[in-house]
């Protein structure tokens, strides 16, 4: 980004993102939808739009929507209103898209993030609505003249999330697309999978000069499918508006597509107004009512929410804000660690649990998505530690037979000969000094000066307690009697 062009335009942008609820079946009939399926094989007549077919609303999509709005503390309509919204494209069976326009379920509410300094940022929102989700042209790229359409994404459910214009970096609207999707995810409500289009954004942005308030005319950008082309696209639109204005133009209300390997906006379509849309009232469908009593007993079942579980870790675990953020974003292993903590019921553990989990466990969640050790299994290996049972070195060995498969680490360690620990004094200086007899060559060669000796050393008195010593204190007994 030009600092020069932030010096005198203070970009403002705002953001549409489309979310699939990830329903049983679609919006308005009860047929399933996965993405990567052969395609026009999850279709049926009300997909198609097939004349005589009616539309039956899905009520666990209602379900996942208000719990949404739960969630980010919308108000929610108890009467609302789906509406048609008209426009041709061949992906659109129907000629129309079941929308909602003037009556969406839910207005208002708040997304509250962090930026990546730790700074926290609280973005309103405009509105949600439900709608459906429209097919997919399929142009083949091998020079052939036609194209196809997969309707197996018709018809699914979508939530549309419109943010106020309040947004004035691409850092805010990456970190506000990703608190959305954390929100998303922990409701689970939707996979918030960018590539796959399970979650899509548009990115409105317009400038105006530093101090001004009247907004600029803006451009929306279609086509981001990761978190890098969302920031690339804004900061390019933001120096390509920049431009114009300085040029005496003005900017162009525009739906721009964003070219990622050119690193490029083009036009798709200039200017469209609500109008050209001929919204009107769905007459296949009543206004849709969500009883009070329904969403009182959705909010008992929305859970803590992302940044809310992020303060408590640190505030009731001592977590380091960093250790937190990955728990948070890694909702089922911060759930496996509250239950090896609440095992171990010894508060004082907590950080040591983290520890192992974030150190020896994560990547292989991540790479398989599976916690191969049983929380009970961590949270006794740590007590085993902390009692002084078990040495940190043996602890390891004792964790690899875990992640392998096998179970107790009491018992393993008592199996391996690895329980109880040497104390730095009696039976360890008997056995330092011991060594010292045994070995007079050695003994010479540390007092000329090869001090590297001491490794020799300190790995006797390993093998024979079979590490159930501390090195440190070894060492420092061994450097007192060389001495
Ligand atoms: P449309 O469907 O016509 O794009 P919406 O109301 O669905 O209209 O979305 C408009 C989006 O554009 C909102 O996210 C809003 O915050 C944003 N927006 C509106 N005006 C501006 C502007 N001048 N600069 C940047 N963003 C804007
Ligand atoms: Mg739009």
């Amino acid at each position: 980004m030009n600092p020069a062009v932030l010096e005198r335009y203070e970009p403002v942008i705002g953001l549409e993102v489309h979310a699939q609820l990830s329903t049983a079946t679609k919006m308005f009939t009860a047929v399933p939808y996965r993405f990567g399926v052969e395609p026009n094989t999850l279709i049926d007549p009300v997909v198609l739009g097939l004349p005589g077919t009616l539309p039956v609303v899905n009520r666990e999509a209602v379900a996942f929507a208000v719990k949404l709005a739960l969630a980010v503390g919308g108000r929610i309509r108890n009467v609302s209103r789906f509406a048609r919204k008209h426009y041709f494209y061949p992906d659109l069976p129907k000629g129309y898209q079941i929308s909602q326009y003037d009556e969406p379920y839910c207005e208002g509410g708040v997304i509250e993030f962090e930026l990546a300094d730790g700074t926290r940022r609280s973005v309103e929102l405009t509105r949600i609505h439900m709608e459906e989700d429209s097919g997919k042209n399929m142009h083949a790229d091998d020079g052939a003249n036609f194209s196809l359409v997969d309707f197996n994404r018709a018809g699914v459910p979508l939530v549309e999330i419109v943010s106020e214009p309040v947004m004035h970096s691409a850092a805010e609207a990456v970190g506000y697309l990703k608190a959305l999707r954390q929100i998303l995810r922990t409701l689970g409500i939707c996979d918030g999978n960018l590539e796959e289009g399970s979650m899509r954004c548009d990115a409105n942005v317009s400038i105006r000069p530093r101090g001004t308030q009247k907004l600029g005319t803006r451009t929306e950008m279609k086509n981001l499918n990761s978190f890098k082309a969302v920031s690339d696209a804004i900061e390019y639109e933001i120096e390509r508006q920049a431009a114009v204005l300085d040029d005496g133009r003005g900017v162009m209300q525009a739906t721009l597509l964003w070219d990622p390997a050119r690193g490029q906006t083009k036009v798709l379509r200039t200017k469209e107004e609500a109008e050209d849309y001929r919204y009107f009232p769905e007459p296949d469908l009543p206004p849709l009512s969500i009883p009070a009593a329904w969403i009182e007993s959705l909010r008992g079942q929305v859970p803590e929410l992302p940044l809310a579980l992020k303060d408590r870790l640190i505030s009731q675990y001592q977590l380091t804000p960093y250790d937190a953020e990955i728990f948070m974003n890694n909702l089922e292993v911060a759930h496996y660690f509250e239950r090896c903590v609440t095992i171990a019921a010894q508060p004082a553990v907590a950080k040591k649990i983290a520890n192992w989990i974030l150190t020896e466990l994560l990547g292989t969640f991540r790479d398989t998505g599976k916690i191969p050790v049983q929380a009970g299994d961590l949270a006794a290996l740590v007590l085993l530690v902390e009692g002084g049972e078990l040495t940190g070195r043996n602890a390891k060995d004792v964790f690899s037979r875990l992640l392998a498969g096998e179970q107790d680490p009491r018992a393993l360690a008592a199996k391996l000969g690895l329980l109880g620990s040497v104390a730095a004094d009696g039976e360890l200086e008997a056995l330092c000094r011991r060594l010292i007899d045994d070995n007079p060559a050695q003994v010479e060669k540390y007092r000329k000066g090869k001090t590297n000796v001491l490794g020799f050393f300190v790995g006797e008195v390993m093998k024979a307690t079979r590490g159930k010593a501390d090195a440190a204190a070894v060492t420092d007994l061994l450097k007192t009697l060389l001495a």
